[in-house]
Formats: C-alpha cells, structure tokens, sequence
C-alpha cells in the first residue's frame, strides 16, 4: 500500500510518478484528460486514472458521479467514446479500439449478474469460451466443491450466491488482466461483505487487477488505493483509508459535481 499523495485533479497521475513508481512498471490501466458528454452535459470532464498491474484499485463516489460511464468509457461501449483524452491499456492506446477487441487484449466488466442459464450445468457454462485454467481449479478457488458443483443444473436451483460464485470461477478462468466491477454488493444480499472481499482476492491471486467501482465505503477500504470521483474528474487518489475519509467528509447523498472541484 502507498502513501497517501495530495489531492489536485490529476492526483492519479502524480501517483505515477510518486507512490506507484515504487512498483516502477507502467500502469496496466491509463486514462488521461477524458472528456464525454451524455445528454448535453460533461459527465466526464478532464478524468485522470491509472490501475496498476495487479492492483485493486477503488473508484468511489456518490450516485450521479460518473462511475459506471467511467466503466463503460474504458470498455468501448456503445455511445461512450471521449470526445477527447487517451486510454492506454499495457502502454498500448485503446480508445480507437471497439469493445470486442478491448476484451480480447483482457478487460472485462465482471460479476454483474449472477449466472442463470437454464439448461446449461455448471460444467457446460465452465466449458464455454475461451477459457484457461482448470474449472475444477477455479471453483475451488471461489470456495466451491467441484465434484458437488460441475454436475448441478445453472438454474434457480442453486441460490444467488452460488450463481456469483460460478460467475466468478468463470472470470477466473478467463485470466482477465483487468476485471471492472461496478457495485459487487449492489442489489439482493447475495453474499456477505466478506465472501466479496475474499472473491477479490482471488480474481487479483489470479494475477488480475481490479477497477472496484463503488459508492460504499466498507468496500473501497479493502481496495490497494483509492480514487474518488466528483464533477467528473478524479479529485483525490491515494490509500483507501485517506480518500475515504475525505470522502465521508463530504457527505454527499449524490454528487452535486462542484463542491470537490475546486480544492
Ligand atoms: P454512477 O455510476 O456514478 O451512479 P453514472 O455513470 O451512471 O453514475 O451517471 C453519471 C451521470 O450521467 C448521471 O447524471 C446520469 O444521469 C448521466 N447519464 C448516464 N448515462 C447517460 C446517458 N446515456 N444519457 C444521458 N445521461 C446519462
Ligand atoms: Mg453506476
């Protein structure tokens, strides 16, 4: 974990030439300057953010701030290209690059969903893709009994839990080098808090870095650094302890996209 930097706007960037030079490679994950409008408005205006190899890097704001668009900029969705700004993913430039190729070069948005897919057992949707690494392996991994598990049947048989588990196995299987999870502990409570921690653990022992996106904070301070979203732009990056706090201090419901600007 590194020291807390002080916060300006381009704060993920003076991270990289301060605390994660320490790990002196390049970032896996580097966006510049990006700017989006959506609907008439900036919704990204001059964001700055870097992921380091292997890291699990928090993305933390208030509702409204950018979080997901940010996730969906990086990806190449559909109506999210920057009007301005760089992506690099491994020191090569993306942001020409539509979706599919970005998920070939391994990024992917993970964990949405739980798995549901009538028909299918475990073992088939294991099967599916291109996958590397042993299914049995990896259901293990996400604390799953393999010969309990492959046979069983992808439906409402097995609980939520158990579907974000298999989800899980299935992305660890993919060895994606970057997994983006927008809110993993959103919606019904599928798992506990510290089920999730530990499945992140394993998606970054798989070798994977991790864009945590989220608004709670009981779930960024388990992240290696921190980065807080307002008024689209990165406004402070650092350890999780010294962002969160700055964000706590805030308390902003919902992001009213000024009052961290201007610092
Ligand atoms: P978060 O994930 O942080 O809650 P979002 O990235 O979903 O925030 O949204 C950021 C802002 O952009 C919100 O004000 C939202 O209403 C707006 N927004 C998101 N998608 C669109 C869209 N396709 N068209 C217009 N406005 C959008
Ligand atoms: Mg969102």
């Amino acid at each position: 974990m590194s020291t807390p930097k002080p916060a300006d706007a381009g704060a993920a960037f003076a991270g990289l030439s301060n605390g994660m030079a320490e790990s002196a490679a390049a970032p896996l994950l580097a966006a510049r300057d990006l700017r989006l409008e959506l609907g008439g408005r900036p919704v990204l205006d001059g964001l700055s953010l870097a992921v380091a190899d292997g890291e699990v890097h928090a993305l933390l704001g208030p509702n409204g701030a950018g979080k997901s668009t940010v996730a969906y900029t990086i990806l190449g969705c559909g109506g999210y290209a920057p009007a301005a700004g760089e992506l690099l993913f491994a020191g090569e430039r993306i942001d020409a690059l539509p979706l599919h190729e970005r998920a070939r070069r391994g990024m992917a948005l993970a964990w949405q969903e739980p798995a549901r897919f009538e028909g299918l057992t475990v073992a088939d949707f294991l099967a599916l893709g291109a996958r590397v690494d042993d299914p049995a392996e990896c259901l293990r991994r996400v604390g799953l009994r393999p010969e309990t598990y492959l046979p069983r049947a992808l439906d409402r048989t097995l609980s939520g839990g158990e579907r974000k588990r298999i989800e899980l196995a299935g992305v660890l299987e993919r060895r994606l080098r970057l997994a983006i999870l927008d809110e993993p502990t959103a919606g019904i409570d599928l798992l506990a808090l510290a089920d999730i921690v530990t499945l992140i653990d394993a998606l970054k022992d798989g070798g994977a870095s991790v864009l945590l996106i989220t608004h709670a904070e009981d779930v960024a301070v388990h992240a290696d650094r921190a980065s807080q979203l307002c008024g689209g732009r990165i406004v402070r990056s650092g350890a999780p302890e010294a962002v969160i706090a700055h964000y706590k201090s805030r308390a902003c419901e919902r992001c009213d996209g000024r009052s961290c600007r201007d610092e």
